[in-house]
């Protein structure tokens, strides 16, 4: 066991010279500022404050010192740890801020942005208004029938009543399906109407009958604010004995006041269609104004364009000559029919002033109209 040394040179503890402890200062305050980071400035700390840091390990070479010698070294070393140990705390305050500031820029919500990533749907109006329009008939006892959107010319025209030159039968009004050659004169034209699920109905089913058929119709019309050449239709047809304009001005009033409010009157004037005779328009008193043609305070009513009615269906009696198409004895049954445009009511029911909206397929127009059940 050996005495302290007394005659220990200072010198020989080379970690402590002034010019080694200041050298491992820089290197930490130079490795400090060099941090782009909170890890870069974590791995510095490791390496020039941590346990096994120079400065660390220089400090516990003092206690080999001579005791004069200690206390310069000490201070020395102290101050040299300090400054590290300041320095590693400024840095560390300059990236958490810049950290959080990136954390604002990067992590930033947009709160105006749609919240629902996956919103629910809304079904179409004219689906939801189509199957509104049938509803009432259903209550009133109605079955619903359906036909082919390509329809054989029989159904769409001839047993309707349209004579072979009808306008109607036109290429600028009806869409006629190619033949097999690539040219016309198939028979087969895309429906014009759901007419001709009249006459599926009378060929097939007993009577008495009651039926309403909804569906897509086609017209070579060029698309405008008010015509589409694909829009919907719903039918009503009724053939029963002894039924009489009366019993189809009833069904019209019922039908009104279900879709467009109580007490709506309705209006009948003639009109001309091949498959019904005597044939009427029918007009109903505008929903809005209620016939007075102007809005409280004077302004003119834009729903009826002042008019104060509204017209919205034809019908008519079927005419005899369309019963005997269908094997139907005109002498014992009679029957009476109307149809109306979906989009149409539509627009009226909903102030919709343009067809084309309902066509786009726009989320923004149906959602307005929410989910109707
Ligand atoms: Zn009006």
């Amino acid at each position: 066991m050996s005495a302290p040394n007394k005659q220990y040179d200072p010198v020989e503890v080379a970690v402590l010279s002034p010019e080694e402890v200041t050298g491992m200062r820089d290197a930490a305050l130079a490795a400090i500022a060099a941090a782009g980071d909170l890890d870069e400035l974590k791995a510095a700390r490791l390496a020039h404050a941590g346990d096994r840091s120079p400065l660390a390990l220089a400090n516990a070479e003092i206690g080999a010192l001579p005791p004069e010698a200690r206390a310069e070294a000490g201070k020395r070393v102290g101050t040299a740890r300090r400054e590290v140990t300041q320095a590693l705390a400024t840095r560390q305050e300059v990236l958490a801020a810049q950290r959080d500031q990136w954390a604002l820029v990067e992590e930033a919500v947009d709160v105006t942005l749609p919240w629902d990533r996956a919103p629910r749907g809304a079904r179409h109006p004219v689906t939801t208004i189509a199957e509104r329009l049938a509803d009432v008939f259903v209550g009133m006892g109605y079955e619903i029938a359906e036909g082919p959107e390509v329809e054989a010319e029989w159904y769409n025209f001839d047993a309707l009543n349209f004579p072979p030159d009808h306008p109607a039968r036109e290429m600028q009004d009806t869409f006629f399906v190619a033949g097999p050659d690539g040219a016309g004169q198939s028979g087969v034209v895309m429906r014009t109407h759901t007419s001709p699920v009249q006459i599926r109905a009378m060929l097939t089913r007993p009577l008495p009958l009651y039926v309403v058929s909804p569906g897509k119709c086609f017209r070579s019309d060029a698309l405008d604010a008010t015509h589409s050449p694909i829009f919907h239709q719903i039918e009503c047809l009724a053939v029963d004995e002894g039924l009489t304009m009366a019993d189809l001005r009833g069904a019209i009033n019922a039908f009104v006041e279900a879709m467009f409010g109580e007490g709506l009157r309705t209006r009948l004037r003639p009109d001309f269609f091949p498959f019904t005779e005597p044939s009427a328009d029918v007009s109903m008193e505008c929903h809005i104004c209620r016939g007075a043609s102007t809005r409280p305070g004077g302004e003119p009513c834009r729903v009826c364009r002042s008019q104060g009615w509204i017209e919205i269906a034809g019908c008519g009696m079927v005419n005899p000559k369309v019963l005997v198409a269908c094997g139907i004895d005109p002498d014992r049954y009679s029957g009476f029919a109307f149809g109306l445009g979906i989009e149409r009511s539509l627009m009226i029911r909903h102030g919709v002033t343009d067809i084309r909206d309902t066509l786009e397929g726009d989320v923004r127009f149906s959602r307005a109209f929410g989910m109707e059940v």
